[in-house]
């Protein structure tokens, strides 16, 4: 009498009891073909390995080929694009997603890096003048739509009016947002964004009044008035501006467009009318004595 061999075993996979036929081998696991390739499959070191193997047989181009053939299929496409939705659309998809983008983005450097090339994107993005010229179609819609509601008009025209009336808050926020906007991502964005909010008539023609309006009020104002003359006077003679100032009239002097503009300007009668002004501003005893001054000063100086 041989050992006694048993005629029921449990699957490993789905942990069914199953029958062990008289001549299957003893070492059998598995209930079906199915649960043993379940199984197979389901070991991620198998899986690497089988790949590996794949790879070194086939010719990638080829399989590139395919795939790309495949892709091109409409049918196949939207097959493939609806399974992969179905997936992502799990719960358990989405919470997994959730956990994974917080382990990633509690990372600085996956941070820094993300930062980086979203950057590099944007900025590559506008240098394209397709792409400046899509996103300025959109804007002036946009903008169009929203000036034309009268609720939008009267509400943000409220809050300009506001923020313009608060001038901490304005220089707090204009401290920031110059910051920002001195980011090259952003600058050719946020000129291209303003050009797009001038070019609509509702939006210019509320902007200058309420700037002329806020600027008059102001200046009426006699220690506003004093201030800002004096900030402007400060900033005439520092050195960036005046160095400012200097390039810009060596680039005005040598720019043939410059150039050409004001002969035009001269020729068409500018010079007549400079000699007037000239005349008419020495007339003023005041100017005159203010002027002669300050030439003659300029002259005893020596230069720095
Ligand atoms: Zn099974």
């Amino acid at each position: 009498m041989t050992a006694e061999r048993p005629t029921h075993k449990k699957c490993r996979q789905c942990g069914e009891w199953f029958n062990l036929s008289k001549r299957a081998s003893l070492k059998q696991k598995f209930c079906c073909g199915s649960c043993a390739a379940t199984y197979r499959t389901s070991d991620p070191k198998w899986r690497k390995a089988q790949s590996e193997k794949i790879k070194a047989q086939c010719d990638s181009e080829v399989m590139r080929e395919r795939s790309r053939k495949a892709w091109d299929d409409p049918e196949t496409r939207a097959y493939l694009t609806e399974k992969t939705r179905e997936r992502a659309n799990t719960k358990e998809h989405k919470a997994y997603m959730l956990e994974h983008n917080k382990k990633m983005w509690a990372d600085p450097e996956f941070r820094a890096a993300q930062t980086e090339s979203k950057r590099k994107r944007s900025v590559k993005q506008w240098e394209d003048p397709a792409f400046r010229e899509k996103m300025s179609a959109v804007t002036t819609q946009t903008n169009k739509k929203r000036w034309a509601d009268p609720e939008f008009k009267k509400r943000t025209g409220f809050r300009i009016k506001l923020a313009l009336a608060q001038p901490l808050e304005k220089k707090r926020k204009s401290a920031e947002s110059k910051e920002r906007m001195n980011r090259p991502e952003n600058r050719a964005r946020a000129s291209e964004q303003a050009k797009q909010q001038w070019e609509n008539p509702e939006y210019r023609a509320f902007m200058s009044g309420v700037s002329h309006e806020t600027a008059v009020k102001r200046w009426q104002d006699p220690v506003y008035r004093k201030q800002q003359i004096a900030n402007l006077k400060k900033a005439s003679q520092s050195p960036e501006h005046r160095a400012r100032m200097s390039e810009q009239g060596k680039r005005l002097a040598t720019d043939p467009v410059a150039i050409a503009r004001r002969k035009a300007w001269w020729d068409a009668g500018g010079k007549a009318k400079q000699i007037e002004a000239n005349k008419k501003r020495w007339a003023d005893p005041e100017y005159k004595a203010r002027v002669s001054k300050a030439i003659s000063e300029a002259k005893r100086k020596p230069k720095p």
